[in-house]
């Protein structure tokens, strides 16, 4: 039988202590034991279904944390206040001092960030690759590498990774494949194709509101015991955990995804269709002649489409801006970073989201300054969506 995350959030038996069909909010930091010996045991990880404490485990985040873990067929998974919690927990949790990290070139911004000039602080360091060459992948380990890092579709360029052959790679060095699933949530399973940790900012396309900043780490059940481990683990030492109320709305939220992404890629695909047969330089992996098409097609779960990311190259960031701007006032979406959000959202990459890679960098990384990135929305009309793009097209003679 195929995997399908939708259906497996959809069998969770997951109801509240008086029935209500959404669980109860667990408000508490702290928990009441009537056996003090059950309190140690709890604290041992030994209590099965007893909670202590909050930034360790609470009622709410577990809800949350089940149907991600359900959505990525992992064992387990803990859920953390920001998808770059969850990244740089799960990072440092694998690595020590003087361990190495293999990393696509093309990431977000922020996760760029951390391994380029946070990580080095304690020792650890990372060799940027272009994680498409899977030669210079190889070429790239060394004794000391712990971890080979993507993203399922890189950000912004929205380049497709081979997990199967990048966790070949990984496990014949007894090395750790991590994986960022952002874009592709219910799209693409990366524990399905050989990752053995999933990252993702649940910020984006599985809350899909824009209304707050959470994220998700996904693994054994072996790994998030050991992230959460009173003496000795990352999250629980770090305390990046998320607040209750957040999982309850994130938990409702998750429910509607596979309905969302489903639209969001629809729309997507007709925006990319639409503006390719203008002549407009397009990155969509939906589209035939896209580069990671092939790729994306043999190992995505096939009903949700290709995604909502898209890009277009308008060469120069005079031009992009002046496209964003008039997009805006006609109604597209917003200038705005972020994705996954109900309303189409755009920027321009190089002057936003990775600003934080170097422009010579971004321009080896094959990204151009008029690089635009569209995170389509849930648009009821898209055709009507895209005659206003067109209409903003013409007016500034792109094309
Ligand atoms: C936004 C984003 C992050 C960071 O997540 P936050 O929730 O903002 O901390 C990490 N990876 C990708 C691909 C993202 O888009």
């Amino acid at each position: 039988m195929k995997f399908d995350p939708a259906s497996n959030i959809q069998d969770l038996l997951q109801f509240g202590e008086y029935g209500d069909v959404n669980p109860s909010i667990t408000d508490s930091a702290t928990f009441t034991f009537m056996q003090a010996n059950t309190m140690l045991e709890t604290f041992h990880g030994d209590a099965e279904g007893c909670f202590l404490y909050s930034r360790h485990w609470n009622p709410s985040n577990k809800y949350l944390a089940d149907a991600m873990a359900a959505m990525e067929g992992t064992e387990a998974a803990w859920v953390t206040a920001s998808g770059m919690g969850a990244i740089s927990n799960a990072l440092m949790h694998i690595c020590n001092a003087g361990d190495h990290i293999v990393s696509s070139i093309t990431t977000y911004g922020g996760t760029y960030a951390l391994l380029a000039n946070y990580l080095p602080k304690f020792n650890i360091e990372t060799t940027f690759v272009d994680i498409s060459d899977l030669e210079s992948v190889k070429n790239a380990i060394k004794p000391n590498t712990k971890v080979i890092y993507t993203e399922t579709m890189t950000n912004p360029l929205l380049v497709i990774s081979d997990i199967p052959k990048l966790a070949e790679i990984a496990h014949e060095k007894d090395i750790l494949l991590v994986v960022d699933n952002t874009f592709t949530p219910m799209i693409i399973t990366p524990s399905k194709l050989g990752a053995d940790i999933t990252v993702y900012s649940l910020t984006k396309f599985v809350n899909g509101k824009n209304d707050c900043v959470a994220g998700a780490i996904c693994g054994s059940t072996d790994f998030i015991g050991s992230l959460i481990d009173v003496n000795s683990g990352t999250s629980m030492l770090l305390g990046p955990v998320l607040d209750p109320l957040r999982s309850s709305q994130i938990l409702k939220n998750i429910h509607t995804l596979h309905i969302r992404m489903k639209q969001h890629s629809t729309n997507a695909m007709y925006l990319a269709e639409k503006l390719s047969e203008k002549g407009v330089p397009v990155v969509y992996p939906g589209l035939v002649k896209d580069k990671g098409h092939k790729l994306m097609t043999r190992f995505m779960n096939p009903q949700f489409g290709y995604g909502g990311m898209l890009a277009i190259d308008l060469e120069t960031t005079e031009r992009a801006n002046a496209l964003m701007e008039k997009m805006e006032i006609e109604g597209v979406g917003y200038l705005a970073v972020s994705l996954g959000y109900f309303k189409t959202l755009f920027s321009c990459s190089g002057k936003s989201t990775s600003s934080e890679v170097p422009e010579d960098i971004q321009h080896k990384m094959g990204m151009s300054d008029g690089l635009v990135r569209f995170s389509v929305g849930l648009d009821n009309d898209i055709e009507r969506t895209f005659n206003k793009i067109d209409k903003c097209m013409r007016e500034l003679a792109i094309y």
